[in-house]
């Protein structure tokens, strides 16, 4: 008798002809995934089964397989061959807690000797007797015992699903590069575009030594908790301490947040066009603050010619941090810190920028310059899960 852990996707199977790099990228990730143990994967179909692995390491392996993105359910499941003897032997390892169960049995061996329906009858029967307190019912139950015979010879038994993070394959959509600042949105957006497949690269703006390494530390953690779910990445630090001091110099202090952020989208840009990114992702949110007013989207959209996703863009904060909960962001991204926006930060920030006036002010600094000097002043790190 075996234990192993059977995944099972969804969303793939809405997929046609291409279904095969879909689940070859999920394979691989899920390979990935587990290579700190000593787990193979084996895939058949819509189900993956990670075996062979060190009981200890069964907790660790649910928690990483469980944010593989592309699994919807996974389950603990004991195997045994296909005979009736061998099945309700298994079936007497299982400690259903006191309350309602069901048994599904499902054959797709059709050699299989008994019927569905009779097997599920003597798998119930063994579970009576040996859990006094429970009871069967078939509809609204509490627990399902699933007995799934298979055409490979062998019968997977499990009582419990356990949902996963959904999602599409990483890799499996291309390229996107995400302004990640040390906040709690940017994080929950890079997550919401690397859920459906894309990998991600990670870009961030400091202004050391008004930042600290503290801030940059920050961002290196939240990284660090996004790999958890998209695996390694590289996360891309550029200095834009002279940006600020040239605007805060020259240019009217109103518009310091919005030819900032159209400098940041500037060198994403072509960090991303560098990386063969086929998007920028932002953590934006209509109206959250004064530069995301639909004006203040203008102003920065304006400034480059790749798509930018903004995944948040119709998100209550409330929901968002709902998210960042959820993932494991949001406990860093509360963490005091300094991010290069609230530095030099103007009393009175333009809420609702027209885009003559943004062009006059930022005709007063040399954009190309530096941003030419930005792009050679970047530290890379990578990021691992
Ligand atoms: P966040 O919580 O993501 O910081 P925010 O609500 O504080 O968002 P802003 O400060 O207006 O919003 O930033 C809007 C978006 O610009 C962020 O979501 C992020 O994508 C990007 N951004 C802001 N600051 C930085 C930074 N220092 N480095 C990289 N990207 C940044
Ligand atoms: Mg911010």
């Amino acid at each position: 008798m075996e234990r192993l852990i059977i995944l099972r996707y969804s969303e793939i199977h809405l997929k046609g002809a291409n279904r095969g790099f879909f689940e070859r990228a999920l394979y691989d990730n899920t390979v990935r995934a587990i290579n700190s143990t000593k787990a193979t994967v084996d895939k058949g179909g819509a189900r993956y089964i990670v075996k062979d692995y060190n009981v200890v390491d069964e907790k660790k392996l649910i928690s990483k397989l469980t944010k593989v993105f592309g699994f919807n359910w996974l389950s603990v499941a004991l195997c045994v061959d296909n005979s009736v003897d061998s099945i309700l032997d298994a079936v007497k390892e299982f400690k259903i807690p006191n309350g309602t169960f069901r048994v599904t049995t499902r054959r797709a061996d059709k050699d299989f000797p008994i019927h569905s329906n009779e097997l599920s009858a003597r798998i119930g029967e063994i579970v009576l007797k040996n859990n006094p307190n429970t009871k069967v019912k078939l509809e609204n139950f509490d627990k399902e015992l699933t007995v799934d015979i298979r055409e490979n010879g062998k019968t997977y038994l499990y009582l419990n699903s356990i949902k996963c993070v959904g999602g599409m394959p990483t890799g499996s959509a291309g390229k996107a590069i995400c302004l990640l600042s040390g906040g709690i949105d940017s994080p929950v957006a890079a997550y919401k575009i690397a859920k459906r497949g894309a990998k991600i690269y990670g870009i961030h703006f400091h202004s050391y030594p008004y930042t600290s390494e503290r801030a940059k530390q920050k961002v290196i953690d939240l990284a660090k908790v996004l790999a958890q779910y998209c695996g390694d990445f590289k996360l891309y630090f550029v200095s834009f301490t002279k940006v600020q001091e040239e605007i805060h110099k020259k240019c009217n202090s109103k518009f310091m947040i919005t030819i900032m952020r159209r400098i940041m989208m500037r060198i994403t840009e072509k960090l991303a066009y560098k990386l063969k990114c086929k998007a920028i992702v932002t953590g934006e949110s209509l109206g959250q603050v004064a530069s995301q007013t639909m004006e203040g989207i203008i102003s920065s959209n304006s400034v480059v010619s790749l798509p930018v996703y903004r995944p948040l863009i119709g998100d209550d904060k409330n929901d968002i941090i709902d998210v960042a909960k959820e993932i494991g962001t949001f406990d860093i991204s509360i963490l005091p810190y300094e991010d290069c926006c609230t530095v030099f930060l103007p009393r009175n920030p333009i809420i609702k920028p027209r885009l003559e006036s943004v062009l006059i002010e930022e005709s007063k600094i040399n954009v190309d310059e530096l941003v030419k000097e930005c792009l050679q002043n970047i530290e890379i790190i990578q990021i691992k899960a």
